[in-house]
């Protein structure tokens, strides 16, 4: 069977950009018939991250990512749908999904390896299952309740940065669900500023790309700073951090204004702000979500039922067509998505 399939064709160097070119579409073949255990899956969603540009580099820098490989074809979040099944718990028409779903139109996968998915769960949004219902909302939930020591009734202050993308526009929603009492976002545009305090009930948010945002950041966090969901590091954290308060705890979730540099990750506190850290008892510890995968099942149904109940607002920017996945990465990488970047594989 002739199926398309997209692989990395140049690494971008480990201080370089990513860029669409830096993957190539081309036709391949997959076999005609399974055997035992295996199944056909036609390929629905998959899904664009930010961790994929470490898997751009030869050596990830991390135990738990493997590289993408030249030539090869590249893989992660990605649901489908059973076509053909050779395995006992799997049938035609079941949706199923895997973190190491291959980069093509249609594949032969071990159902061993596959997630059944409920689509009732997210009255048919199969997509979520990638964002705010899979290891985005996963990410969010876990990071606030395992990290950020929020207390309902204790009067917090969240500041999220990254703040209109996947894991940001769910983490302050998600914060203050949990009990913080004012939740402000960073993010780079007038357009998701005003989306996440219009739709996501962010109290204010901040354009990082107009104005001092300490500044505006001392005006809107009169009390100082309690949680910090940290998507990006860089200039804007340190920022932060001088804001936040005695006893006050980072939520470590990503670094993504660091991922175009060589620098090992953690990246450290510039010396000044580690010290900072370490005078006010700042917690910065480490925040993997695969970590927490026991937790995975009773949250992913919280999260399906917040979503459901309306208390937990999606955003998603879909591009449609395995040949644009290149250019949507690109793009995320870029700030260009609101919410979750998902590509759509239509049949
Ligand atoms: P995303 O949707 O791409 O959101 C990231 C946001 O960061 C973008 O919306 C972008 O928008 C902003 N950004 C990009 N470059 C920036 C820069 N140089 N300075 C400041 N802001 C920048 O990605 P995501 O899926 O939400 O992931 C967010 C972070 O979580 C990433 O660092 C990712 O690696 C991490 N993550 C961690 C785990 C874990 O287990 N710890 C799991 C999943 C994801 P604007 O610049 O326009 O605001």
């Amino acid at each position: 069977m002739i199926i398309q399939r997209v692989v990395l064709s140049s690494r971008p160097g480990k201080n370089g950009v990513p860029v669409a070119e830096n993957f190539r579409l081309e036709q391949s073949a997959i076999a005609d018939t399974i055997q035992a255990g295996q199944v056909r899956v036609r390929t629905l969603y998959l899904s664009v991250d930010p961790y994929m540009r470490c898997r751009m580099n030869e050596d990830t820098g991390s135990d738990y990512l493997l590289p993408w490989q030249l030539s090869e074809v590249a893989d992660g979040g990605g649901i489908g749908v059973v076509e053909e099944s050779k395995h006992q718990n799997l049938a035609k028409g079941d949706f199923v999904t895997s973190f190491n779903w291959p980069w093509q139109t249609a594949a032969i996968l071990d159902g061993s390896l596959l997630q059944k998915l409920d689509p009732q769960l997210v009255s048919g949004r199969l997509s979520y299952f990638l964002g705010a219902a899979g290891i985005t909302g996963l990410t969010a939930l876990l990071g606030v309740k395992e990290k950020g020591h929020v207390a309902v009734g204790a009067g917090q202050t969240m500041v999220v940065s990254g703040a209109a993308g996947a894991c940001g526009s769910l983490a302050g929603q998600i914060g203050r669900l949990e009990g913080c009492s004012r939740v402000v976002g960073i993010a780079g545009t007038d357009e998701k500023c005003s989306i996440l305090v219009r739709e996501m009930g962010f109290d204010a948010a901040i354009n990082y790309k107009k104005g001092d945002v300490a500044e505006q950041l001392r005006e809107l966090c009169p009390g100082g700073v309690d949680v910090y969901f940290d998507n990006v590091g860089g200039d804007i954290s340190d920022t932060v951090i001088r804001q936040m308060n005695q006893n006050s705890h980072i939520i470590l979730c990503g670094q993504i204004s660091q991922y175009n540099k060589d620098v090992p990750y953690p990246p450290p506190l510039p010396p000044d702000i580690e010290k900072i850290r370490k005078e006010r008892n700042i917690t910065r510890e480490r925040f993997l979500v695969l970590n927490y995968m026991d937790k995975q099942e009773a949250s992913v149904l919280q999260l399906c039922q917040w979503i459901q109940e309306g208390k937990l607002k999606v955003r998603e920017t879909v591009v449609e067509g395995l040949a644009n996945i290149g250019a949507a990465f690109q793009s995320m990488m870029n700030g260009g998505n609101i919410g979750k970047q998902i590509v759509s594989i239509s049949k």
